[in-house]
């Protein structure tokens, strides 16, 4: 399985406009790792590839990535970090099947040319979508509104992905944590700061369940600067993702 950060940053990414902070400062002089663009990803596996959330600059991720096909997005939440860019499928070429929790489809916005082309798909929590030899599956987080973490599995291997979820876990996601070859977590901040896992909460979970590997993404300008990130969770074999990230498991 092949997992490709396409956008690493939390809601405004970074430089965040209209901020002159430190980190957002740093990101506009220098460029490289401190600069992120809202977070989503692609998963390949068994010839399939999967867009997970549509940020607003989702047309300028793919093409960047020369991503020219894809077999399904998948949709965490409404937040409009994660959907705000659905509309740019508006001039996608070709049909798009598009899978969101039941509670969250209500809250999309589709133009009627986009409606014509999306292949508009709800799920349920705990049951499996099937691409192929790919298997995933949602699973709820805790969040402000209906939220969606994903479970995706190939030949053996677990990549788990918490989306926007709170510290609060449960025993269905301890249950996937064991198993999980890689955990993925969105740690806007670096100490708890309300409903959003820290990094801090992710050191103590690899702490805890032994994690195999676990990668922070989703970061805000609150946060600290990539290098020094790096600097801190390295020792724990946790991995600061950066826009174009690509990990093989
Ligand atoms: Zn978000
Ligand atoms: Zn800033
Ligand atoms: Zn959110």
């Amino acid at each position: 399985m092949r997992i490709k950060f396409l956008g690493t940053g939390a809601a405004e990414g970074i430089p965040s406009f209209g901020c002159t902070c430190q980190r957002c400062r740093v990101a506009r002089a220098e460029g490289g790792h401190n600069v992120r663009r809202r977070a989503s990803l692609l998963i390949e596996a068994a010839g399939h590839r999967i867009l997970l959330d549509t940020p607003p600059e989702i047309s300028a991720l793919l093409n960047q990535a020369e991503v020219f096909d894809l077999s399904a997005v998948l949709l965490s939440h409404e937040h409009f970090d994660h959907i705000g860019g659905l509309v740019e499928f508006e001039y996608w070429n070709r049909v798009l099947p598009i899978f969101a929790g039941y509670d969250v489809l209500p809250k999309l916005r589709l133009t009627p040319r986009l409606e014509s082309r999306a292949l508009l798909s709800g799920f349920y929590p705990h049951t499996w979508l099937h691409f192929g030899d790919l298997k995933v599956m949602p699973f709820k987080v805790i969040h402000h509104v209906p939220c969606y973490g994903f479970a995706f599995e190939e030949t053996g291997t677990r990549v788990l992905h918490f989306s926007d979820s709170s510290p609060e876990l449960g025993n269905l996601h301890r249950h996937l944590l064991a198993g999980a070859d890689v955990a993925i977590f969105h740690t806007p901040t670096f100490e708890p700061y309300r409903s959003h896992i820290s990094v801090q909460g992710v050191i103590s979970l690899v702490q805890e369940y032994s994690l195999r590997r676990a990668v922070i993404t989703h970061i805000n300008h609150h946060n600290l600067l990539h290098e020094e990130l790096v600097e801190r969770v390295a020792p724990y074999g946790i991995t600061v993702a950066y826009d174009g990230l690509t990990l093989e498991v």
